[in-house]
């Protein structure tokens, strides 16, 4: 049998993380399909082609999929997985909210946020928070999970082309419908992508401080700008630079913390960063338990002092 990667894209690239799902579906040693829905798909199904260890890349293309819909993809994805024992993607707010469907449409388990995969259907998965990990086994003939992408490399994207094949598209269901979408444009580099990430804490207090104090450092540092959820409960953030269990699980080259008290569902988001940097005035907080190098200082001092000896 084979293995079927979801491919996650903004229609003109592949999202970096489908490589790591594709260093993830070789554990399964059988042949990796990736699927490529989009409105047009041709680009990016010769990204996908591209990836080490591919065998096939689908391609399912229709005007609708210029903004697809959990309920669309699934109608397209369950038939497919007819022909697959394991259905996968890297885990992100698109798989999650795709795959969780197309599991309960084949009436399977949804495994969620895969760290490491022990044999054909058992895993390793973070629970409360990630503070416990927990080997679950899934006794169904058919596998739908999702991975960490941090957990795995990425696949070298300089493979002999896989073979690209048209399947059959069946058209948007009519009981739901792309309405709009708003995006924060950034110059900044993609967080769940960055090498660097400054992230700030509600000990900002404000956006302007974002702006002011946070900006700058990150600037020098080509970061990108993270928060944590207090901070972006309360205003100064928006809410897609959330690090966290409930926003996006980062893990770059280096991780500044700046006035984050390192609370469990902010570090499940950032503790598999590789070098962890905490500014805070308080010597007891729990962020320099899991911090490579700390600083007890006000931030308002410090990331100044830092941003102009940088
Ligand atoms: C179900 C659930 C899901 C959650 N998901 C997330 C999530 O995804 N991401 C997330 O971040 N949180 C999440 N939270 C919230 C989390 O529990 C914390 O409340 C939150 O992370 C705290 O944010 P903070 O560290 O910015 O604020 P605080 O806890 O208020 O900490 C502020 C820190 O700044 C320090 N400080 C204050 N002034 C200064 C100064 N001038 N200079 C230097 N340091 C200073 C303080 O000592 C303190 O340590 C979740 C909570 C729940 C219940």
């Amino acid at each position: 049998m084979r293995t079927l990667i979801i491919a996650e894209h903004d229609g003109q690239h592949l999202n970096e993380q489908v490589a790591r799902a594709v260093t993830a579906a070789q554990q399964w040693q059988q042949p990796v399909d990736i699927l490529v829905a989009a409105a047009q798909p041709d680009t990016l199904a010769a990204q996908a082609a591209a990836i080490q260890g591919v065998s096939n890349v689908l391609v399912a293309s229709d005007a609708a999929l210029q903004h697809p819909t959990a309920e669309h993809l699934a109608e397209i994805i369950v038939p497919l997985a007819a022909n697959y024992t394991v259905v996968l993607a890297a885990h992100s707010a698109f798989s999650k909210n795709v795959l969780p469907r197309v599991a309960a449409l084949l009436d399977v388990n949804m495994i969620s946020d895969v760290l490491q995969i022990v044999s054909a259907n058992t895993y390793v998965r973070g629970i409360y928070a990630g503070n416990v990990l927990a080997t679950v086994q899934s006794s169904d003939s058919k596998q739908v999970l999702t991975v960490r992408g941090s957990k795995f490399a990425a696949a070298a994207k300089d493979g002999a082309a896989a073979e690209i094949k048209s399947v059959a598209t069946p058209a948007a269901p009519a009981g739901s419908r792309w309405v709009t979408e708003a995006f924060n444009k950034s110059k900044r580099p993609p967080l769940a992508a960055a090498k660097v990430v400054v992230s700030g804490g509600r000990a900002l207090g404000s956006a302007e401080a974002f702006a002011e104090v946070l900006a700058p450092l990150a600037d020098k540092l080509h970061a990108a700008i993270g928060a944590s959820r207090a901070a972006v409960d309360a205003g100064y953030a928006p809410n897609d630079l959330q690090v966290g269990q409930t926003g996006v699980v980062v893990a770059p080259e280096l991780y500044i913390a700046v006035g984050i008290s390192g609370a469990i569902q902010h570090a499940y988001g950032m503790k598999d960063s590789k070098v962890v940097v905490a500014i805070n005035q308080d010597p007891e907080a729990q962020i320099f338990k899991i911090a490579d190098y700390g600083l007890v200082a006000d931030l308002f001092e410090a990331v100044p002092q830092l941003t102009a000896a940088l």
